[in-house]
């Protein structure tokens, strides 16, 4: 604490304990009112009741000046303007994937994290992208699957593999492999762990049972 704070506080503690408000004129002691340095005072002039008062009254006054101050988030969480963007980018699918593309190339790192939080907030969605590519690698039959269709199997396993019926960080795995003509349907879904999967890969479900499920 510097001298002249020192002084301050002496000064608000004995010498004059009580300041009369600018606004209200009433006569407080000096915690009714806010700090402020660059007074010699070391408070402001008006009681804090009355700055409060004053705040709510030019927020109610000048609402667009307030507003003003958050508008990126309020503007581009406003319902309207949501709907609004989605339409667009609905509507110019070709120049929405331009402009991604540019953004890309422009701002890597900034789509590059995007994409992270997005995949991560995803994860149904990213497990149908890459079930339905390995789909049309193999040009497999099947109505397809999406991620409701995903997450329906995941909810029903209770979080036990199909196979080996333990309790593991489970995927979805295609019961008759997609590489022996097995359909990309959700009748042909199953939540496996990694290890039944792996070991499972590409074997007919039959073969694979009958070997005692080893990695073979
Ligand atoms: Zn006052
Ligand atoms: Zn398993």
């Amino acid at each position: 604490m510097g001298v002249i704070s020192l002084e301050k506080s002496i000064r608000e503690c004995y010498i004059s304990p009580m300041k009369p408000c600018t606004k209200c004129g009433e006569e407080k002691p000096f915690d009714a009112f806010g700090v402020e340095r660059r007074l010699s005072s070391g408070r402001q002039p008006h009681c804090r009741d009355c700055a409060t008062k004053y705040r709510k009254r030019y927020r109610r006054e000048r609402p667009h000046v307030h507003r003003k101050s958050n508008k990126g988030n309020y503007e581009r969480n406003h319902p309207r303007v949501r709907a609004r963007h989605s339409a667009w980018w609905k509507a110019n699918k070709e120049k929405g994937r331009e402009y991604g593309l540019r953004k890309q190339r422009e701002k890597p790192e900034i789509t590059a994290r995007a994409s992270r939080k997005w995949r991560v907030n995803n994860q149904d969605r990213v497990h149908e992208f890459n079930l339905a590519r390995r789909a049309r690698k193999v040009n497999a039959p099947g109505s397809g699957v999406n991620a409701t269709d995903i997450r329906s199997v995941m909810d029903e396993s209770l979080g036990i593999c199909a196979y080996c019926n333990e309790r593991k960080p489970l995927t979805v795995d295609h019961i008759e492999p997609l590489a022996r003509g097995g359909a990309h349907d959700p009748s042909n879904l199953a939540a496996a762990c990694s290890s039944c999967n792996s070991s499972k890969k590409t074997k007919p479900l039959i073969v694979w049972l009958a070997k005692g499920r080893r990695a073979a």
